[in-house]
């Protein structure tokens, strides 16, 4: 009789149920690629598919611990849209009285980095969130309001108009 580590006979179990194609199986468990390894300290036993999809089951040879990991392709959680801009909140035409277009967003009200979405297209990892509006969505000069009141302007905020004059 021959006695063999635990671990050993789990990875072998589990083997077993990973016969050929059969009438039974899906599709999919018939194009599996299966490998098993022993570093003795570790029983692993690695399904494959070929659409990146990858299973494993670890088996601790001196302990109880069975470790299952899951990886799958990279998938897109939604389909991508093409971003729109805002209209601007503000136009020439439709000032305040005593108010001048925002130097920064031109009227626009919304981030004109961002556009208003907190966030930037960021390949491959999808979004970065460092736009200059910290995720506030609106232009951090005259927050939102797309204008600026002339009396109110600082020194420099007046040099961004050079129709003011000194
Ligand atoms: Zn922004
Ligand atoms: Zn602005």
């Amino acid at each position: 009789m021959t006695c063999r580590r635990p671990a050993a006979r789990i990875g072998e179990s589990i083997e077993d149920l990973a016969p050929g194609p059969g009438p039974l199986l899906p599709r999919e468990y018939a194009e599996l690629e299966w490998a098993t390894d022993d570093t003795g300290d570790r029983y692993d036993l690695t399904a494959r598919h070929p659409d990146g999809n990858r299973i494993e089951v670890r088996v601790d040879a001196h302990g109880s611990t069975v470790l299952f990991l899951g990886q799958t392709p990279v998938t897109a959680l939604y389909e991508p849209h093409e971003f729109r801009w805002p209209e601007p909140v503000r136009r020439s035409a439709t000032l305040t009285p005593g108010h001048l277009l925002c130097y920064e967003c031109d009227g626009l009200g919304a981030c004109d980095c961002c556009g208003g979405r907190g966030w930037l297209p960021s390949e491959p990892h999808g979004r970065s969130r460092r736009p200059q509006c910290a995720a506030r969505r609106i232009c951090p000069i005259c927050g939102g309001a797309g204008e600026l009141g002339l009396s109110q302007l600082s020194p420099y905020q007046r040099t961004r108009y050079p129709e003011l004059g000194r």
